[in-house]
């Protein structure tokens, strides 16, 4: 179904398939002798092209760029694919989908400044480091009139767009909401917040660029100022968690050196507010600026978005004082009073000043973060905290007036914007999520970063699942059906399910009258899902039932992991704190140490404190509700995923490290493609274009012969085998007739 002709008329032809593969000796000998050249890949410290020069019988001379000529066995190369397929828009395009393939294909490209790459339905999207000139207006418009179909993310949002207004428009939309996604995950600055506001956008010119269009863009500088931080891997890094710690070089959320730079004379009197240098939770990691940025600049253009939004200035000055109470409260010092380590908060200009910046009186804040009441049957009894105790205490508060703060901005925003109201119910969401991540030293963060990836890797899975299905069925058994959505999907099944999982799971096998679906395997992660969520023996389950307990420590909560989840494939126990996960792009460490369990720790001290009853739930679980709740949204939604990939870890232009491109194509499993697809019908052609390409093969061409005939007798002539290659005839919506040849080789290496 579909309402855009000129948009049916391009997706339909690249719909047909070819896998572009003969017997590879018989290919190369043929070759040869018709003075052709023959490229490869060679497997030396990494992948280098090379031209085939002879053949024998054990060895292949391959001459490299250098001119020296190298003899190497048949299972060193992999077959290259020929040049005037480098940088084809889509990788499905190549005939040889092997990892060196696709490696080569997207540094072509990225190297031509064209940085997005399709990868069957998935965009690919390489972060330039620098400013290229593709989202200038003229650049919206060619994409709005579909001038131009290239990947872009200007493409990908205009599809996305062009699906929630069709399905209005068939009445769709009465059925079922539709939620179009944008999922970007990748490395920490590989490019999705710049992706996701570059989709914002065209969103925004394609919905009419009116005032709430404008809004929803200056919720960007609100969002980022008090989401992102510069890391050391990213000036501009969206992250949670780190108020009060954090590695050196790094900063705390750009909004409170923007606070501390940028507010006006009164307002740093009345927050009694300091430059930022004088705050320990600022000073600690040793970074105060960022290079290029002024914080003070910065702030004014917050203040502008805040009233974009309309959020009344007195709410503004509530924001600030929340802010200023956060940055005085890590300030607040303990004095030792007794043997036992016990503690009293020092009076000073810290607890003043948080205390009246928060509207509490000082005693209260003094008793509050230097005891704590345990009920113990109808009474009460009030405990001494030690230092550590103490200090805990005093930054879970911090946490909890930002994150609570953060969450009620957020709140305001939607107001602001009226979401919920939507009339049609229709709406497009993007959604910023970080990829795996695995660094040496791998905490809290990184398990939550992991399990919300698991989480989506799962969407993914089951929305290809639907898609093969769709496709299986559709696709080819009924012509009288229109076509265009399912050979899309088709595509999808085929090229886009490129994930590294766990487990094989055979899905199905289709026999249709059309062609006979190969046998697709799929790999699931639903036992590390259900490490991590199972109730009540799963990591989670567990870290909140240790959370609770007064003497718990990060030892006793390892400890516990180990005792009852040793027997689980997914789970290995380290030494010490330490222990792995097996996730599905492979096993990284974690180490739950460094007091990770105190934040959880301290959120039931809260509960049980009448005077900071600000943390109801223990932030693991209030995340897990969070990635629940986001996923039931998703799964209401027709995903497009966006891929970044961040070409080299020095932040520079023109710079395309294989390795780290390589790790990351397998990590969002970009490679997985290349399994799966040999076990389907990778590549697709029109009759016409395939006996164009190989037509020349023939020892004897007639005039008169039509090009399904023509590309039947290159078949026969090379005597592919019959289960190598399908043939495919088509319909489309306007019953014109399209051909197509499906060609398919098995043992391919
Ligand atoms: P994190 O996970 O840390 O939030 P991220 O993937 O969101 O990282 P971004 O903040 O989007 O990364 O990008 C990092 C930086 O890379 C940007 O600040 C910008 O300088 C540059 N960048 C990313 N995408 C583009 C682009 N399309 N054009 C120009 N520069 C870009
Ligand atoms: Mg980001």
């Amino acid at each position: 179904v579909t309402d855009n002709p000129a948009s049916a008329a391009v997706r339909l032809p690249s719909a047909m398939f070819l896998y572009d593969k003969l017997e590879w000796r018989d290919t190369i000998k043929y070759a040869l002798k018709k003075n052709l050249q023959v490229w490869c890949w060679i497997s030396n410290a990494r992948w280098e092209l090379g031209q085939i020069h002879t053949i024998s019988k054990d060895y292949i001379d391959i001459m490299l760029s250098n001119g020296n000529v190298h003899s190497v066995s048949r299972e060193s190369i992999l077959p290259a694919n020929p040049h005037i397929l480098d940088g084809v828009d889509n990788l499905i395009q190549l005939s040889y989908l092997n990892e060196p393939a696709v490696l080569h294909n997207i540094k072509y490209r990225y190297a031509n400044d064209f940085i997005y790459t399709k990868a069957g339905p998935v965009l690919v999207a390489v972060n330039p480091f620098k400013e290229v000139p593709l989202y200038r207006r003229d650049c919206v418009i060619a994409y709005k009139q579909k001038l131009k179909d290239s990947p872009h993310i200007f493409a990908t949002a205009d599809t996305a767009f062009n699906e929630m207004m069709r399905d209005k428009k068939i009445g769709l939309a009465l059925l079922d909401e539709l939620f179009c996604v944008m999922s970007h995950s990748g490395e920490s600055g590989a490019g999705k917040t710049e992706t996701t506001k570059f989709a914002m956008q065209y969103l925004a010119d394609v919905g009419g660029g009116g005032s709430i269009e404008d809004e929803v863009l200056q919720t960007n500088s609100i969002l980022e100022a008090f989401g992102n931080a510069k890391t050391s891997r990213n000036d501009n890094s969206s992250r949670f968690s780190r108020v009060v710690q954090r590695e050196t070089g790094e900063r705390s959320y750009h909004v409170f050196y923007q606070l501390c730079a940028g507010a006006s004379c009164g307002l740093k009197e009345e927050l009694n507010l300091k430059a930022a240098y004088k705050y320990e939770y600022l000073k600690q990691s040793d970074c105060l600026t960022i290079d290029n940025v002024d914080d003070a600049k910065r702030f004014h253009v917050l203040m502008e978005a805040l009233d974009v939004i309309k959020i009344s200035k007195e709410d503004q000055k509530n924001v600030f004082s929340m802010l200023a109470a956060v940055l005085w409260l890590g300030n607040i010092t303990f004095s030792v009073i007794d043997n036992e380590n016990h503690v009293e908060v020092i009076l000073g200009e810290g607890v003043t000043n948080a205390a009246k910046l928060m509207g509490c009186g000082v005693p209260n804040v003094m008793l509050s973060l230097s005891t704590r009441k345990i009920q113990a049957g109808n009474d009460s009894i009030v405990q001494k905290l030690t230092l550590q105790q103490a200090i805990d205490t005093r930054d879970a508060l911090a946490k909890s007036i930002y994150c609570n703060l953060f969450d009620w901005l957020v709140g305001q925003i939607n107001k602001s914007l009226g979401v919920g109201k939507c009339c049609t119910g229709r709406s497009i969401s993007i959604l910023d999520i970080f990829g795996f991540e695995s660094f040496n030293n791998n905490g809290f963060e990184q398990f939550c970063i992991n399990y919300a990836n698991e989480q989506l890797q799962r969407h993914f899975n089951r929305h290809l699942f639907k898609l093969e299905q769709e496709a299986g069925s559709k696709f080819l058994g009924t012509a009288e059906k229109p076509v265009t959505r399912a050979v899309e999907n088709a595509i999808s099944i085929l090229c886009a399910i490129w994930f590294k999982l766990e487990r094989l799971v055979t899905v199905h096998e289709y026999a249709q009258d059309g062609i006979d679906w190969a046998k697709v395997e799929f790999l699931d992660n639903t036992d590390c899902l259900n490490l991590l969520e199972k109730k009540p023996l799963g990591v989670i389950s567990l870290l909140d039932e240790e959370s609770t307990f007064p003497k718990a420590t990060d030892m006793t909560f390892a400890n516990k992991l180990k005792q009852h989840l040793a027997g689980n494939h997914c789970f290995k126990g380290e030494r010490g704190g330490a222990f792995r996960i097996s996730h599905y792009v492979g096993e990284l460490p974690q180490s739950f140490a460094n007091n990770t369990l105190q934040p959880e720790k301290e959120s039931s001290r809260f509960r049980q404190s009448s005077s900071f009853d600000l943390q109801k739930q223990s932030i693991v679980t209030k995340f897990k509700g969070q990635l629940f709740k986001l996923m039931q949204q998703l799964e209401s939604t027709t995903p497009h995923f966006i891929r970044c990939i961040k070409p080299n870890s020095k932040q520079l232009p023109s710079m395309y490290e294989h390795d780290l491109v390589l790790q990351q194509l397998r990590c969002c499993g970009v490679l997985e493609v290349v399994r799966i697809s040999r076990s389907g019908y990778p590549t697709r052609m029109t009759h016409q274009l395939f006996a164009e390409r190989y037509g020349f093969l023939l020892l004897q061409i007639s005039s008169s012969q039509d090009a399904l005939s023509l590309s039947v007798a290159i078949l026969q002539q090379f005597n592919v085998p019959p289960e190598m290659y399908r043939i495919a005839v088509l319909e489309d919506a306007r019953n014109r007739f399209l051909q197509g040849i499906v060609w398919v080789q098995k043992n391919f290496r």
